[in-house]
């Protein structure tokens, strides 16, 4: 649609251009015409009252009135007159014709090739004016092939009735005037009232006429009036009916080339003018290429303002609609931010409650864990007071093997003494004294195993709580002749973790193991400590017990899970040494030994530097 406009502006620019460019060619083809005009009148119509002057002339009168026999001796005064008259306009021709149309005088007597006596009567000039009209014509002189305009008029004689008796004729001569209408740069033709071209530039066209004509007529005009010359053998095939006020023709491109076969190419203003006092019509063209292009670049620099107009308007359509589109993009932004600040508090209050609903689920937990740390710290008592209780029958005998001892030893020396033997007395004493500190530390090693006290973190000899679970059993293991192997030395294996605790897994497992060999005939317990690759230091306590069964060894660690009679066990044992290990960061595994029976290993933490830092 917009290339529509476009083309629509630029005809319309064009039309309106080349409207004002023919406007203008032809007010520049009118001052051209005036021109013309007046150069025309100077040459040709300002003769046009001499003929009035002859008729004064007593000498042409004379001889015009007098006889056919009487006239050669006037012509001679007549001759002179009229050769004055001539010299002094500086015309071409001055002549008298009697009323037969025969020359009578001529300004041109003295030249070889005069008129004098020349038939004229079929010029249609001497026709009008022996009628009595003054005439004038185009016409070509026979005698020198001169073309000239002829004024005519018709001398009458007032003695006679104002009879016409002659006719005097002035010729002007075209010479100047074809000169001057050759130098014409744009086509110019002078027409007369025949339609036939008397004078042309380009000069091809003289004798054409505008439009095709009838041979015959054209031959009978060419013998009266153009001295034979075959006329009309060029139609130009232009109208100039409308020529007056301008109209547009179409004319060969090449003027001066071969007329048939351009015929048409170009088109050219067309104005045309009558000549006051003649029938001529002066017409001259004015080329048009020109104005086409001047109205080709106005539409060109139309459809091009008008382009940039129309850019300029898209421009600012388009700013603008960006700006709408970044104001738009800004308020969306504006209002996608105040939702997102919207959501983010709602987020911030849904967290907030979320961190302290986690926060209180914290407090509830560590309250559950500060719960089940006391249940445990029970368990682990109530395990401890279970062992305590399963040892009592040895730990009775234990206490009641030195207790009578001492009895003894001191009612033997109450004898001793009455006996005065006071160094037996002094050595029972001694023996009571050592059994005394025997006993105690059986009972200090007791109450240590049995206090009910949080897990407390030390460095730990493994040796030394290998030695104070075995003591435990010391009764037990000698009754039950075991052979205990220890291979941990003292010293080298310090584990970070609860004496106390250690203690109670030892004779826990320590425990199991004795039950475990009680019907089998050699019983060995074994103590080793290695380090595991995990950096752990690994205590394996092994058994020439009756070893696991399957079963047994699937739910070894499952709280009471038992094989014991009821009554001698719980089931606990190995379930709270196993929590309490990995309490410690330590573990508890089970398997069978080598040789037969149960391998349980202690995985304990190793004493680190860190560590040591901390008891420091
Ligand atoms: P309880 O000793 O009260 O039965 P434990 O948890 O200490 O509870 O032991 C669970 C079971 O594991 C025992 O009943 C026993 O069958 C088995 N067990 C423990 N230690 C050994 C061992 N050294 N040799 C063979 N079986 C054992």
């Amino acid at each position: 649609m917009l290339l529509a406009v476009l083309l629509l502006l630029g005809l319309f620019v064009y039309r309106l251009s080349e409207q004002f460019g023919i406007e203008r060619m032809r007010d520049a083809a009118s001052h051209q015409l005036d021109i013309l005009a007046a150069a025309i009148d100077s040459e040709v119509t300002r003769h046009a009252s001499i003929p009035s002057a002859i008729e004064l002339n007593p000498d042409i009168l004379a001889l015009l009135r007098a006889p056919a026999d009487q006239q050669g001796s006037r012509q001679g005064a007549a001759n002179h007159f009229l050769q004055k008259l001539n010299d002094h306009l500086g015309g071409p021709a001055i002549f008298v014709l009697d009323t037969g149309g025969r020359v009578l005088a001529s300004s041109d007597w003295i030249f070889s090739d005069n008129l004098l006596g020349s038939d004229l009567s079929y010029m249609p000039f001497f026709r009008d004016a022996v009628q009595g009209t003054p005439a004038r014509h185009y016409a070509i002189d026979p005698a020198r092939q001169e073309p000239g305009y002829y004024f005519a008029l018709p001398v009458r004689d007032e003695k006679q009735d104002w009879r016409v008796i002659g006719v005097a004729v002035v010729k002007s001569g075209l010479r100047e005037l074809e000169r001057r209408w050759l130098a014409q740069e744009a086509p110019a033709l002078i027409v007369d009232s025949n339609d036939l071209v008397l004078l042309a530039s380009p000069p091809e066209w003289r004798y054409a006429t505008l439009r095709p004509k009838e041979r015959t007529m054209l031959d009978q005009i060419g013998r009266q009036q153009f001295a034979g010359q075959r006329l009309g053998e060029l139609s130009l095939d232009i109208d100039l009916s409308g020529a007056s006020e301008g109209t547009l023709v179409r004319l060969p491109k090449h003027l001066r080339g071969d007329l048939q076969a351009l015929r048409g190419e170009r088109q050219y203003l067309a104005l045309a003018r009558h000549l006051p006092g003649t029938a001529w019509r002066i017409v001259v063209f004015s080329d048009l290429r020109p104005v086409g292009v001047q109205a080709a670049t106005h539409a060109a620099l139309g459809i091009a303002a008008f382009g940039c107009m129309l850019l300029g308007v898209l421009y600012a359509r388009q700013r603008r609609r960006l700006a709408r589109g970044r104001e738009e993009a800004r308020a969306l932004l504006e209002r996608a931010s105040h939702e997102l600040e919207r959501k983010v508090e709602e987020r911030t209050a849904d967290l907030s409650e979320a961190v302290s609903g986690l926060q209180r689920e914290v407090v509830e937990r560590q309250r559950a864990e500060q719960t089940l740390r006391a249940a445990q710290d029970e368990l682990v008592q109530a395990a401890k007071l279970a062992v305590l209780g399963q040892m009592a029958t040895g730990i009775t005998h234990e206490l009641s093997q030195p207790l009578g001892a001492i009895r003894a030893l001191a009612a033997n020396a109450v004898e001793f003494m009455r006996r005065g033997d006071m160094a037996t007395t002094e050595k029972n004493m001694a023996i009571v004294e050592q059994l005394i500190e025997q006993m105690g530390s059986i009972i200090g090693q007791l109450k240590t195993f049995a206090r009910k006290s949080p897990a407390v973190y030390s460095a730990v000899d493994v040796a030394q709580a290998v030695e104070g679970a075995l003591f435990l059993f010391d009764v037990r293991l000698k009754r039950e002749n075991v052979t205990v192997d220890r291979h941990v030395e003292h010293g080298v294996w310090i584990a970070w973790c609860d004496r106390n605790r250690l203690q109670q897994v030892l004779v826990n497992l320590i425990g199991n193991a004795l039950d475990a060999m009680q019907g089998e005939a050699v019983r060995r317990l074994g103590f080793s400590v290695d380090k595991a690759s995990s950096g752990q230091l690994a205590l394996a306590v092994t058994d020439s017990g009756c070893g696991f069964t399957e079963e047994a060894l699937a739910h070894l660690f499952e709280p009471f899970f038992t094989t014991k009679q009821p009554g001698e066990g719980l089931g606990l044992g190995l379930t709270i040494s196993r929590d309490i290990l990995r309490d410690f960061g330590g573990d508890l595994l089970a398997g069978p030994a080598p040789g037969g029976g149960a391998r349980f290993v202690v995985l304990l933490p190793p004493l680190l530097a860190e560590h040591r830092k901390q008891t420091t």
